[in-house]
């Protein structure tokens, strides 16, 4: 059975809803929900490589600062989320696959305030081998502009992964789908080129890598692995501000995320791209150290991007 046709609520499997795990067709909430109503919800997306969820702690902080930005607190400790992301993929027996932690605002108030409000949080996982098609990862993928651009940081909670900011998103990738294109790019509010609209952006020129400031959409997980790996193995990088109008004198463009892990763009609109040698080996780089084994002073569920020093990570993700 194809489980891309099964839909999300009709799938065999333990859901951590909570606190406890919950038969996966039973993880249900009310439609009279505050979060449904009123987009209060924030979420985080992981990945678990041979039993280890990558960079496990850094999206826990996340997650939590995420509802921080969104006034609300996790009624949880982190590490009993840490815990229990680990545990819902054992009780489905995951060893590799995408977790999907969510925490929301519930049903006590249905108005645009919402101080009476119980949070809930849930985690889920479920296989999800690549995000965009294997057979278009070689060529790289194609992209339009996006239908929307990102809201300035004095519009909207831009730091947080919350799921308001994520309708803009869907609409510019359903345009993008529907006209041939596998994603679509985002231009921030001054024009300056920002991310896709679920991946972080990078280009090459020279043998150096351009990404733009992280200011105004999410400073990825994958994002800051990336820029480690390519500073550590003296690749310079730079990160600015980055015009359209630039992207002919670009060599190689790739794109990065939890879920989408390292790949190759082979065009923007018109401009074309052959993902090449740099791209290549830090897509290599990337897959190497998600499946690295923890160090034995480690506890179970710490990120290698910890591991090797990944250091914007956790000022940056805490900031
Ligand atoms: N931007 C957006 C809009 C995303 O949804 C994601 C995926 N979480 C990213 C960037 C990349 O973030 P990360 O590397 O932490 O998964």
């Amino acid at each position: 059975m194809n489980l891309a046709l099964v839909p999300f609520d009709d799938r065999d499997g333990w859901i951590w809803l909570d606190g406890a795990f919950k038969p996966w067709r039973e993880a249900k909430l009310h439609v009279l929900t505050h979060a449904l109503h009123y987009a209060s919800a924030v979420f985080e997306g992981e990945r678990m490589y041979e039993g280890r969820i990558f960079a496990l702690e850094e999206h826990t902080e996340r997650l939590f600062r995420s509802a921080a930005l969104l006034d609300f607190e996790i009624p949880y400790t982190k590490a009993a989320i840490n815990r229990a992301s680990t545990e819902v993929c054992e009780r489905n027996n995951f060893s590799d696959c995408y977790v999907r932690p969510i925490a929301w605002r519930g049903s006590e108030q249905l108005s645009v305030s919402a101080l009476n409000t119980r949070i809930h949080v849930a985690i889920a996982a479920w296989a999800w081998p690549k995000y965009f098609d294997e057979a278009k990862l070689k060529r790289g993928i194609r992209l339009c502009w996006a239908a929307y651009h990102r809201p300035p940081a004095n519009a909207a909670p831009t730091a947080a992964k919350a799921v308001g900011l994520y309708m803009i998103c869907t609409i510019s990738k359903n345009i993008a789908e529907r006209n041939g294109y596998e994603d679509a790019l985002m231009l921030d509010s001054d024009g300056n080129i920002a991310e896709t609209t679920g991946t972080n952006i990078f280009f090459v020129r020279d043998g150096a890598l351009h990404t733009p400031i992280a200011d105004c959409f999410l400073d990825g997980i994958t994002r800051q692995t990336i820029i480690h790996l390519a500073r550590e193995s003296g690749v310079i990088v730079h990160e600015r501000r980055i015009r359209p109008e630039e992207l002919p004198s670009f060599s190689e463009c790739f794109v990065v995320g939890t879920a989408a892990e390292v790949t190759p763009v082979g065009e923007i609109a018109e401009h074309l791209f052959t993902p090449g040698a740099l791209t290549f080996s830090l897509k290599e780089r990337y897959e190497e150290l998600v499946r690295q084994p923890p160090a034995p002073h480690e506890h179970v569920g710490e990120g290698a991007a910890l591991r090797v020093g990944c250091e914007p990570c956790s000022p940056k993700l805490s900031a």
